[in-house]
């Protein structure tokens, strides 16, 4: 088991840059790519590769508006591609 320092700081609030420390709640938004399979009767989600897009302290987290992030989602189209 690894102990952390409770107030030792790893990332701080994109919006209010208040500074998160070990032990406190927040909220990230991952772009994360994913593969599933069926193992032994089992759903088995292998996270393949993971990337914080956006990190948020508790409370903004809290205040944050995911279903406005959601739309917004919806509406930016795919990219083309290059050939
Ligand atoms: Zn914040």
């Amino acid at each position: 088991m690894i102990l952390s320092d409770k107030n030792e700081v790893f990332s701080e609030c994109k919006r209010c840059g208040k500074p998160i420390k070990y032990g406190n709640g927040y909220v990230t938004i991952l772009k994360n790519i994913e593969q599933a399979e069926i193992e032994a009767n089992r759903d088995i989600t292998q996270v393949i590769y993971s990337e914080d897009i956006y990190t948020l302290c508790g409370r903004c987290g809290n205040l944050f508006d995911f279903e406005t992030l959601k739309k917004l989602i919806e509406s930016i189209p795919l990219l083309q591609p290059l050939c």
